[in-house]
C-alpha cells in the first residue's frame, strides 16, 4: 500500500528544497503513511469535512432567533429546518457514502494502480495554482451539468431533484444528493486533480476547501465574513447565489465561481427579506 518512491526514508529530511511545506509533507510521510496511502483517505477527509463545517451552522439552525446577532443575517427567516429536515440530509449523505461511495472506493482499489506519493511537498504557488485551476475546471463542469438538469425535466426528475428538496438550504443539505448526482460530483472531484496533475497535499487541501466552499452555499445566512465578502468584486456566488437558486431554480447554476452566471445572464442577485426581530 505504500508508494513513496525514489529515496529512501531517512534522506527525506536532508532535501530541503525550500519548500514551506515541507516539514509539513514529511511529517505526513514519516507519522501518517498507513492512512495518507490509502484509497480511503479521502473520503475520510471529504466526509468529515462535511461533518465538521456542517455541525456550527446545524447548531446555529436549531437556536435560530434566540442568537439575534446572527439570526439577522439568514436569508429565509421564515424558513426554519425542522430537526426532521436536518435529519433526513445527513441521513442521504451518511447512506450515500456508507453503501455507495465506500464500495466504489473498495472495487478501485482492486483496478485502479495505487499511485506514488511523491517525496517533495508542493510550493505554496504550486498549491495556490492548481487549486484555483482545479476549481475554475469543475465550477465549469458543474454549471453544464447543473443548467442541464434543470432544463431535461426528466433529469430533473430522476436525479436532481433530490437536492432541491428544500427551497431554503440548510447546512446539511449540501450533500442531500441522488447517487447519479453524487457519482458526476465524485467523478470530477477525482479526475480533475490527476488531469491537471496537482500534488496530494494540493488534492487534499482542495477538497476540504471545496466542501467549505459547498456548505457556505447552503447555510442559509449571509454572513458578512463568508468567502463571498471577503474575495472582491463579486467572484465568488455564495449562500446568497446559492440560496437564490434553491428559490429560483433557473438562476444561479454555477457552485462557487460568479462568471459563468454573469456571462450566460443567468445571474440572478438575491432581495434579502427583512428579519423579523423579537
Ligand atoms: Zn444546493
Ligand atoms: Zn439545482
Amino acid at each position: 500500500m505504500l508508494n513513496i518512491s525514489e529515496l529512501p526514508l531517512h534522506d527525506l529530511p536532508s532535501r530541503a528544497s525550500g519548500r514551506l511545506l515541507q516539514p509539513f509533507w514529511d511529517y505526513l510521510l514519516f507519522h501518517h503513511m498507513p492512512l495518507i496511502s490509502s484509497p480511503f483517505f479521502i473520503v475520510i477527509l471529504a466526509f468529515s469535512s462535511y461533518l465538521f463545517f456542517s455541525l456550527p451552522f446545524a447548531v446555529l439552525d436549531l437556536l435560530g432567533d434566540r442568537v439575534p446577532l446572527l439570526y439577522q443575517y439568514k436569508i429565509q427567516p421564515e424558513r426554519q429546518p425542522t430537526t426532521r429536515m436536518m435529519a433526513k440530509s445527513f441521513l442521504t449523505a451518511l447512506y450515500n457514502h456508507l453503501f455507495f461511495v465506500l464500495p466504489a472506493v473498495s472495487i478501485g482499489m482492486f483496478i485502479l494502480p495505487i499511485p506514488a506519493l511523491p517525496q517533495d511537498a508542493p510550493t505554496l504557488y504550486e498549491l495556490f495554482v492548481d487549486g484555483l485551476a482545479a476549481l475554475l475546471l469543475f465550477d465549469t463542469q458543474y454549471y453544464i451539468w447543473h443548467y442541464i438538469h434543470h432544463k431535461q425535466p426528466q433529469l430533473y426528475r430522476w436525479i436532481h431533484a433530490v437536492h432541491h428538496e428544500y427551497m431554503a438550504p440548510f447546512s446539511w443539505s449540501t450533500e442531500q444528493l441522488s447517487i447519479p448526482e453524487l457519482m458526476a460530483v465524485g467523478f470530477w472531484s477525482n479526475l480533475d486533480p490527476i488531469l491537471l496533475k496537482c500534488h496530494p497535499l494540493t488534492t487534499w487541501c482542495l477538497t476540504i476547501f471545496s466542501i467549505w466552499m459547498s456548505v457556505e452555499d447552503h447555510i442559509g445566512y449571509d454572513l458578512p465574513w463568508t468567502l463571498n465578502h471577503v474575495v472582491p468584486f463579486g467572484l465568488l456566488g455564495g449562500a446568497p447565489a446559492h440560496d437564490m437558486h434553491h428559490q429560483k431554480p433557473s438562476s444561479n447554476f454555477a457552485p462557487f465561481f460568479s462568471h459563468w452566471d454573469r456571462i450566460f445572464g443567468t445571474a440572478v442577485t438575491l432581495k434579502k427579506k427583512k428579519t423579523v426581530r423579537k
